[in-house]
This record gives structure tokens, C-alpha cells and sequence, in this order.
């Protein structure tokens, strides 16, 4: 696969749903890859990448922003409260917003810097022990505290459980959003991302299929 099938499917799923051309943001998802096939979606112009660690966006991104104008960058992973700073400095959308305690750092920090990516609440649809994110039951009310600290709220995120069908997922993430008034739905992956099409995601977070299989010997 690659970039330029990746984003005929996309216009393809949109089309097919009947959402209007450029509905979907693709975030290339470069985390693990190695530097010359980032470096190879960037010469094709593509600008809009996602990365989940703090640090390892850090090792690639500055210099990659100083040789390239416009790149715009998603933190997509989970983010610890002492690392906050630093993902302000980096990031230019926070998708992990997942608990109260980041949400009054961000608010503290934005106070300070006089500036706030915007961010998307990650909601934990599986209701997996082990995966970040506020259960749906805890969505409404996380929703109003991020609202109410004054922090520019987009939308919703999910990473669905690997083992079921990601469209009722997706379908709950849509539900959560359109109750509580927000237009941004962050989901769909490689696997997956054109049923989160049809199911109104606005931004897709495609990894493998775009630089192929993550080598994480
Ligand atoms: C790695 C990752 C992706 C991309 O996964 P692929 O299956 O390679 O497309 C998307 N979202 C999150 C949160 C990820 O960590």
C-alpha cells in the first residue's frame, strides 16, 4: 500500500457515505518507522502525522519541521502529567486527553504559555481494564470539566478492542460526540478506517498501511 492508495480510499469511503470530499483528515501515524520512509511521505507532501511517545516525536520532529514548512503533529498516545510541557511545546493536537488531573495541568500550562493545542477526550469504549481513556458512563461529565477549564475542545477519541467489530465502537464514539455537541471523532486505523468513515470520523490515524509494518525488534 502507501500514501496515494490510502488517500483514494479514504476519498472513496467519504464519496460512499456521502460526506463531502476532504471530510476525513488523514494523520499518517510515523511512530517506530524508520526515518527515511517518513522522510519519503514528506517529499510527497504529505503534512499531517501522528505520534504516540513524547520522546520519540521529540528525537524526529524538530529537525523535521525546520526542513519542512506546514507539518502539523498529533499526539495520539498516552501523555504523563510531567510530560505535558513538553507535548505543548511539540504537539498541535492532543488526542489523549484521558483523565482530570491532565485536564487541570493543561488548563495550569495554558494559563502559563498563553496557548493550548486542541484536544480530543479519549473515551475507553471497550471499557478494556487495561486501555486509557474515560469510560462512556464518565464521558458527559469529563466533557463539561474540560469545557469548563476553558480548554479548546474537538472532539472524541477511541482505540476500539482488537478482537471485536470496530463499527459498534465507532457508533458509540459517534453517539457520545453528537449528545455532546462536538463535530471532532479521531478513530479508524490501518485495519478499520473505512467503516470509521462511514460512521463520520474526521480524522483517520493510519500507521501500517501508509509506511508499512512497524519493526519493533
Ligand atoms: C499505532 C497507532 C495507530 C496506527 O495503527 P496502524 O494499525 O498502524 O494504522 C493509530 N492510533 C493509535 C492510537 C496508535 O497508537
Amino acid at each position: 500500500m502507501g500514501l496515494k492508495e490510502i488517500r483514494e480510499r479514504i476519498l472513496a469511503a467519504e464519496i460512499a457515505a456521502g460526506r463531502p470530499q476532504g471530510a476525513t483528515e488523514l494523520i499518517a501515524v510515523s511512530k517506530v518507522q524508520p526515518l527515511e520512509r517518513v522522510e519519503a511521505v514528506l517529499e510527497a507532501g504529505h503534512r499531517v502525522f501522528g505520534e504516540n511517545r513524547v520522546q520519540e516525536a521529540q528525537g524526529k520532529w524538530p529537525d523535521f519541521k525546520e526542513r519542512f514548512d506546514g507539518v502539523e503533529l498529533h499526539l495520539i498516545g498516552p501523555l504523563q502529567t510531567n510530560k505535558a510541557r513538553a507535548a505543548f511545546e511539540l504537539f498541535d493536537v492532543i488526542h489523549s486527553l484521558d483523565r482530570p488531573k491532565l485536564a487541570t495541568t493543561f488548563a495550569r500550562l495554558a494559563d502559563e504559555t498563553g496557548h493550548c493545542p486542541p484536544v480530543f477526550i479519549q473515551v475507553n469504549t471497550g471499557e478494556e481494564p487495561q486501555k486509557a481513556g474515560l469510560l462512556p458512563a464518565e464521558t458527559d461529565a469529563f466533557v463539561t470539566q474540560v469545557r469548563d477549564l476553558g480548554l479548546p475542545l474537538r472532539g472524541l477519541m477511541c482505540i476500539p478492542p482488537v478482537d471485536e467489530e470496530p463499527s459498534l465502537h465507532f457508533a458509540l464514539l459517534a453517539k457520545l460526540a453528537e449528545r455532546n455537541g462536538l463535530e471532532g471523532l479521531s478513530m479508524g486505523m490501518s485495519s478499520d478506517f473505512e467503516s470509521a468513515i462511514a460512521l463520520g470520523a474526521t480524522h483517520v490515524r493510519v500507521g501500517s498501511a501508509i509506511f508499512g509494518d512497524r519493526d519493533y525488534g
